[in-house]
This record gives C-alpha cells, sequence and structure tokens, in this order.
C-alpha cells in the first residue's frame, strides 16, 4: 500500500464522473477504486484515455445508485455510468473461478469465454493482463494498493504479465496485442518472458473473434501511436498473425518504398490525432492492405482484364481475405476499395474525366493515398504534385491547363471555356450518386 504522501495522483486529474462514481459508491457503504489503465498513466504523469472503476458492488448494485446507468455484456458484465460524453465503466471484483464450469465462468480450451465469478480485491488484481494494469487507487484513504509489484515495473518502463505468460495467452490470445499495443504507446520494453511466447502462441491470434481484432486494431492504430504500434507489431511478428499478406508484401519490397508508404500514413495518422482532427480506419486499412492489392490488380490486367475491372476484382479479393482475419465492417471495406479503385484514375487527365474524379466524394481521402505513393515511381510523384497543382486552380484555369492547344482565337477561348466549365460541372455534381454505386465505367 503506497499512502498518499507517497504517491502524485492526485484527485484533481481524476474526471468528474469517476469521482462522481467513486464517492457514490464510498457513501453507500461499498468500495470504490480506480483501476487499470488510469491509475497507470495518471501515476506516469499521463492524461488517461478514460477511467475504470472497480468495486465489491454487483452491477445490480451499481445501477440501482445511478440513474445513469446501463448493464452491459454477457460474457463479462459491467456497469456503465454515463455523464454527458464520459461514460465510466464500473466492474465488481472478480474471482479467479478457478478450476469452477458453471453459467458464471467457463473455459473452453484454455480460453476464457465467460468470466462473472465475484471475488475479492487481491483476485481481481490477479487476474488483470499486466502489473502495471493491476493498480488500485482507494478512494477512502487516496492510497494506491499494489497486489502484484506494478509499482516496480512502472519504474523499470517493463510490461510484465501476472502469471504464467503461456497460461495467460491461452486463455485470451489478445493479450499478445495488448502487450506490443501497451509498449508502444508508454515507451515500455515487454518482459524477455512474457515475449518469449509470442512465436509459439501467435498463432492462437487466429481463433480470436475478428470483431474484436477489430477493435484492438483501433486501439492500436487510431488512438495516436499507430506508427510505433506497427513498428511494434512487426517487429514482435504479430503483425502477421492480424495481416499475413501484408507481412509477405514488406518481405518483397526491395526498393523500401511499400515500407515508406506505409510508415507515413501511419505517421500522418498520428499527426492528425494529436491536432484533434478526424480519422477514419479506412485510410490506414487501405495502407495496410496496398502491398497486397496493387500488384493483385497489375497481374488481373495483365492476364487480360481491363483496368478499372482488375482494380476492382484486386480490392474486393484482397477485402475478402483479410476478413478472416479482422473483420472490418462494410462502411469501411466500400471506402477502401474505392480509395484503390481510384488510384489508376489519377493518370487520366482529359477534361471530362479530370473534373469527375475532382467532384468525387473519395477525392480526398484517394489523393492522400496517392501523395504517399510518391515513393514508387517518378511518375507518381509527378502526378500527385499535377493533382496538387489541379487543386489550388479555378475551375476556368484548370479547364485552360486541359485544354487541347487547338483553341485558337484567344476571342473562342474566353467565351467558350468558362461556359464548358459550368456545364461539366454540373454534369460532374448530377453524376456524383451514380459514380458512388458504380465505382467506375469500363473506358
Ligand atoms: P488504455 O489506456 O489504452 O485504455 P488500458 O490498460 O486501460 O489501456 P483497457 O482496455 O481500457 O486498457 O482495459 C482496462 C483494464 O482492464 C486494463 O488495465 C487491465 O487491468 C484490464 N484488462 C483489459 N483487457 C484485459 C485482458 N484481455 N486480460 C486481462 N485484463 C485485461
Ligand atoms: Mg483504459
Amino acid at each position: 500500500m503506497i499512502p498518499r504522501d507517497q504517491h502524485n495522483l492526485s484527485r484533481k486529474q481524476i474526471s468528474r464522473g469517476a469521482l462522481k462514481v467513486l464517492y457514490t459508491l464510498k457513501d453507500a457503504g461499498f468500495r470504490g477504486c480506480l483501476v487499470g489503465g488510469a491509475v497507470r498513466d495518471l501515476l506516469l504523469g499521463r492524461k488517461p484515455k478514460d477511467f475504470d472503476v472497480a468495486t465489491d458492488a454487483t452491477p445490480e448494485e451499481v445501477r440501482k445508485l445511478f440513474r445513469n446507468c446501463r448493464l452491459i455484456g454477457r460474457r463479462f458484465r459491467l456497469a456503465h455510468v454515463i455523464f454527458g460524453p464520459e461514460i465510466v465503466e464500473v466492474a465488481t471484483f472478480r474471482g479467479t473461478g478457478d478450476g469452477e464450469d458453471s453459467e458464471d465462468h467457463h473455459v473452453v480450451d484454455g480460453r476464457i469465454v465467460r468470466d462473472n465469478v465475484w471475488g475479492t480485491i487481491e483476485e481481481d488484481a490477479v487476474r488483470r493482463d499486466f502489473r502495471v494494469n493491476a493498480l488500485y487507487y482507494d478512494i477512502a484513504d487516496f492510497s494506491v494498493l499494489d497486489f502484484v509489484g506494478g509499482i516496480e515495473d512502472l519504474e523499470r518502463k517493463e510490461l510484465r504479465l501476472i502469471g504464467d505468460p503461456v497460461t495467460r495467452y491461452h486463455e485470451d490470445p489478445v493479450r499478445m496485442l495488448r502487450a506490443a499495443r501497451l509498449a508502444a504507446k508508454l515507451g515500455f520494453t515487454i518482459d524477455p518472458a512474457a515475449a518469449a511466447p509470442f512465436r509459439d502462441c501467435g498463432a492462437l491470434l487466429a481463433e480470436a473473434p475478428p470483431a474484436r481484432l477489430f477493435d484492438e486494431c483501433q486501439k492500436m492504430f487510431l488512438a495516436g501511436y499507430g506508427l510505433a504500434s506497427f513498428r511494434k507489431l512487426l517487429e514482435c511478428g504479430l503483425l502477421r498473425q492480424l495481416f499475413p499478406g501484408a507481412v509477405r508484401a514488406l518481405a518483397n519490397d526491395a526498393s523500401g518504398a511499400l515500407r515508406t508508404l506505409m510508415e507515413q500514413g501511419f505517421a500522418g495518422t498520428d499527426a492528425r490525432v494529436a491536432e484533434g482532427r478526424p480519422v477514419t480506419p479506412a485510410f490506414l486499412f487501405a495502407v495496410l492492405l496496398w502491398g497486397e492489392v496493387e500488384p493483385l490488380a497489375r497481374q488481373l490486367h495483365a492476364e487480360g482484364v481491363p483496368p478499372s475491372l482488375a482494380w476492382q476484382r484486386a480490392g474486393h479479393r484482397v477485402m475478402a481475405d483479410a476478413g478472416k482475419r479482422v473483420s472490418i465492417p462494410h462502411r469501411f471495406g466500400y471506402a477502401i476499395e474505392e480509395i484503390w479503385a481510384l488510384q489508376p484514375r489519377f493518370a487520366e487527365r482529359t477534361r471530362k474525366r479530370v473534373f469527375r474524379l475532382l467532384a468525387h466524394p473519395r477525392f480526398r481521402a484517394a489523393y492522400d493515398f496517392l501523395l504517399l505513393r510518391a515513393g514508387e515511381s517518378d511518375a507518381v510523384r509527378g502526378s500527385g504534385e499535377w493533382w496538387t497543382r489541379a487543386q489550388t486552380l479555378a475551375p476556368e484555369e484548370l479547364s485552360a491547363l486541359l485544354a487541347p492547344r487547338t483553341a485558337a482565337k484567344p476571342g473562342d477561348t474566353t467565351d467558350a471555356k468558362p461556359a464548358g466549365t459550368r456545364r461539366r460541372h454540373r454534369r460532374g455534381g448530377g453524376r456524383r450518386k451514380k459514380a458512388a454505386a458504380t465505382p467506375e465505367t469500363p473506358e
């Protein structure tokens, strides 16, 4: 136990909602502790992403205390207490449920599929993943409780699993990804004993639910430390469990252009997160899977498939394949395929096609992607520069740039072009919906 005067975690750093939950539990005679990532991050002087509370009150008892509360989860029952945009997750202390197989604790092939046996705070600590994630801040006396050596690891900047790593990974293979993610996020090392089983246990991730892997990908790649996560996953040999095709493509990347594209894609997303701008998973998945889709589209084209169809088919195949491991929701899947399918269209510079592409709802994402590809060849870089300039021009200027050289008499040009441009614009706009539904009409 670390008393209040020996740690730096102060109530001022705790969100209003979390404090309210802690005090309400305490006033009702229950135990209320902040736990997990929030305690870890506050002790490290970082701003927590969210605040989790652990208590000896059951979910039903928690619900009775708060009007703004709903119970969620079957596998893992929890209470969510809602304060406007803030959600405080309140979990009842869990026991280990060792050896027990019942309605409330269910294990299949070593995997925990249901975990609703209540227990003591000490038991709750040991079933958490890393020692640094098992620290509690007790609202009763403002002390920090460390049952497993978490403080020591915080000081060493090391992630150590609680218990035997192989057993813990069999219980839940996603813990391997969490190790890589937290090492990336916090700049910690992974204890060699926790990292050694990645080689043999990595394949267990194939059995993890694809929807959960997508959630984990979002946490890894879209929370501001995507580049570090990507590098860590590669280094740990875990990326191939999620995106085997991407890792194969990186192995064939003699020029290093693909690696550069990926790193810049992640770095750009991290920069956007840092600036508080919105980010979409679609762009990053387009980046991650590019090394697969591009050669496949080329191959299909070489076999005689027309370009636009080749891109559509390649995109479709790659997405279907990726979905077996990580299930990417359809709304993102469509966007990803469109970003890819628009790439060959940047090479088409007729006036009609240029204006159509500029008006395409996915133009911006596809253009950002084109810029990432600059390292592929001088032609691609040149294309990126051309489209960058095209966007700075007024429609009339752009139209003039694209006008056939035969547009002879100055009088004709000034009269005819703006009118032509207006007409094209209207047409481009009118086709928007159609273009989105049927990505590309064949040449
Ligand atoms: P972040 O700051 O990125 O949210 P976190 O450690 O808080 O990291 P959460 O997913 O919010 O991650 O989980 C909260 C806490 O729940 C963890 O700190 C850990 O104690 C526990 N936990 C989460 N996932 C697992 C797991 N798979 N196995 C065991 N304990 C887990
Ligand atoms: Mg958290």
